[in-house]
């Protein structure tokens, strides 16, 4: 393929790319729908100040096909998607823009589902769903399921049970010792959830209100809670690393340090390069794939289409513990890292609707109707 034509090469694994431009709002943005076996594209609307179209639409097709082993992994009815919005949201903001953005994803007619992601707020998509029913995760005034944080903390939960069992031969989370990074919305859930149960930790966070505010509620609970400098959280000798900051943390300067035996957290994208998996493997780290971990938020994300109902949706995130198992003892069984399991299994679940039987059959429409 000639050099005028490699952006169709970039693009061809992606069943879509479109580019949005609305002079009137200042709006910029990309929306890529990577893969819809599943079903409509599903992804969340990232605001970052890209410093070109390149690397705008660089980490859109990588964020939507991430986002299609997600939805697999977790087995919601969805495929992968994801849309950028070129832009500071310190300074480019507005209601109009959202609404503009609202009316391109309205023209997809329910091929791409969205909402909120870095730089972005449930408030901006109240305005987004002015102008189109195909918004999910707004606040529950809104007909949306609230804080995602809330399953994502329960899935990382279920994750540390699952890989508690693997690596001791018991689920119990109290008995062991942990060293979490990031105290924010999912990280301090998390801790409060293990210290209650007894356990220990260790925690760091670049923000002293955080450490400040686990440290008042630690006095109550029956754990012991440890405050390391940000630096140390990756040397601590606990048997477990639950990230739950940044991406890119398991890296050629992180991996020698690490005492832990297994690594299981929210972050997203922990490691650095496919190839910090295999140095992992070699380490004897078990690594819990980070987006079967943190794939609560997604569960309830997508269980909006049945209505909102928490109890519901803390019920399918427990199925992260029997799907991390299976990643595991795939990956024991082919010697492939567990990271590389993930992806198969995500992949032959893709495969395997592609091959059913898709006979004709009345119209999904009233699933499809949420905010009619
Ligand atoms: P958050 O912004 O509320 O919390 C992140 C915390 O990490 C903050 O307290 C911040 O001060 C701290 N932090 C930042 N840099 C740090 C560093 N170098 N060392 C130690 N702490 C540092 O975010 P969150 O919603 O709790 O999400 C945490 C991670 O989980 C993110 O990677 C996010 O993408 C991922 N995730 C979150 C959800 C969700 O539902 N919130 C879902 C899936 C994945």
């Amino acid at each position: 393929m000639t050099k005028e034509f490699e952006l169709f090469d970039r693009m061809a694994t992606h069943e879509q790319v479109v580019f949005c431009n609305d002079p009137a709002t200042g709006l910029r943005a990309i929306i890529a729908i990577h893969n819809t076996a599943l079903g409509p594209a599903l992804g969340g609307c990232r605001m970052q100040p890209y410093n070109s179209v390149e690397e705008a639409l660089e980490d859109v097709l990588r964020l939507s096909k991430g986002m299609t082993y997600k939805c697999a992994a977790a087995d919601v009815d969805f495929g992968g998607g994801k849309a950028v919005i070129i832009g500071d949201p310190k300074k480019d903001k507005s209601p109009e823009l959202f609404r503009a953005f609202g009316q391109f994803v309205n023209s997809l007619g329910g091929r791409f589902f969205t909402g909120t992601d870095m730089g972005t707020t449930m408030e901006d998509f109240i305005h987004a769903m002015r102008e189109t029913n195909f918004i999910n995760g707004l606040p529950e005034a809104y007909g949306g399921g609230g804080d995602s944080s809330i399953p994502t903390a329960s899935g990382v939960l279920y994750g540390l049970k699952a890989t508690n069992f693997t690596l001791f031969g018991n689920e119990e989370l109290g008995t062991k010792t942990y060293a979490i990074q990031g105290l924010g919305k999912v990280g301090y859930k998390v801790a409060i959830s293990l210290l209650e149960e007894g356990a220990n930790i260790f925690v760091s966070d670049i923000n002293n209100e955080s450490l400040h505010a686990i440290e008042l509620a630690s006095s109550d609970l029956k754990g012991t809670l440890k405050i390391v400098p940000n630096e140390e959280i990756y040397s601590v000798d606990a048997d477990i690393f639950v990230p739950c900051a940044l991406g890119g943390i398991i890296n050629d300067m992180t991996i020698p340090k690490l005492q832990v035996k297994a690594i299981a957290g929210s972050a997203n994208n922990q490691l650095l390069a496919d190839r910090h998996g295999i140095m992992l493997k070699e380490k004897g780290i078990l690594y819990a794939p980070d987006y079967i971990v943190n794939a609560g938020g997604l569960i309830q994300v997508a269980d909006e289409l049945f209505g909102i109902n928490h109890e519901r949706v803390l019920a399918k995130t427990k199925q992260i513990y029997h799907t991390l198992l299976e990643v595991f003892k795939e990956a024991s069984l082919t010697g492939n890292t567990t990271d590389e399991a993930a992806n198969a299994m995500c992949e032959k679940r893709i495969e395997n609707r592609k091959t059913r039987n898709n006979f004709y059959s009345a119209p999904l429409k009233p699933k499809w109707s949420i905010r009619k």
